[in-house]
């Protein structure tokens, strides 16, 4: 049984949770443009990828270290909470030490126990929230024993990612959703809030509304949804980025169960 407290970090907008920013950390220009834009449409939380997990070598691998100072000025700029991803207790460590409030799990990481534990055991007696992407594949045990590691290293405050699942060949999505494995997840433990992330289920912008449609129509949360001042110019996942402008129009037309 996995004990689960609530994120008092992410209190509720409009009984649901937003988290908006861009697939990565680029440079200054773009990320405070880009927070800015988002915190006037009224997102009160920023994602960006400081160390990005990329699938191919000698591609944007995120800026690192150094684009944690612009998390904290964001944070002191906009009064936004800011979260990031995190791989090994040495990106825990940096992200903490810079006032990051939530880390969260890329969904290669979940899938990989050594991975987690090695973070589990680098976040003992600390209380930050944690946010666990599901694994690549869709293997309930995995994500579940990711949530358990946390639990068992006393990280409480978590909550769960759907993103999609790996496929082979061209389908609809870039990864495909599985709703059922995400409802037997709610079922399991129905006090762990999951979000939806639109962006890395759809891979392209077209299917960002429905795919957050079907999920605020479910059981999730919210929503993580990448954002990016110029989208056509990001150096990660630029075929699904909006603008905050759109993401604006989006929420506005989402109708939302509350
Ligand atoms: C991301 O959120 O930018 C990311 C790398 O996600 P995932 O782990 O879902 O691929
Ligand atoms: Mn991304």
């Amino acid at each position: 049984m996995i004990e689960i407290k609530p994120i008092e970090e992410l209190r509720d907008c409009n009984g649901k949770i937003i988290i908006a920013g861009p697939c990565s950390a680029e440079s200054e220009s773009q990320i405070f443009e880009t927070a800015l834009q988002l915190s006037n449409i009224g997102i009160k939380y920023f994602r960006a990828g400081i160390w990005k997990p990329r699938t191919r070598p000698s591609t944007f691998e995120g800026i690192g270290e150094s684009g944690l100072m612009w998390l904290k000025q964001i944070k002191e700029m906009t009064g936004m909470k800011v979260t990031t991803e995190v791989a090994k207790p040495e990106h825990v460590e940096k992200a903490l030490n810079a006032g990051v409030d939530i880390l969260w799990i890329g969904a290669r990481t979940t899938a990989s126990p050594f991975a987690m534990q090695e973070i589990a055991n680098s976040l003992k007696g600390t209380d930050t929230p944690v946010l666990v992407k599901n694994p690549i594949n869709p293997d309930i045990e995995l994500w579940i024993g990711a949530l358990e590691r946390l639990s068992l290293a006393g990280i409480k405050r978590v909550a769960a990612i759907h993103r999609g699942f790996s496929t082979y060949g061209d389908t609809k999505y870039r990864n495909t959703p599985i709703w059922e494995i995400a409802a037997e997840l709610h079922s399991m433990i129905p006090q762990l809030p999951i979000l939806c992330d639109p962006s890395h289920i759809g891979g392209s912008r077209e299917l960002i509304l429905p795919i957050s449609q079907k999920a605020m129509n479910g059981i999730y949360s919210g929503l993580f949804i990448e954002s990016h001042c110029n989208p056509d110019k990001a150096l990660s996942d630029n075929k699904q980025q909006i603008t905050p402008v759109e993401l604006s129009e989006i929420l506005k037309n989402l109708n939302i169960n509350l």
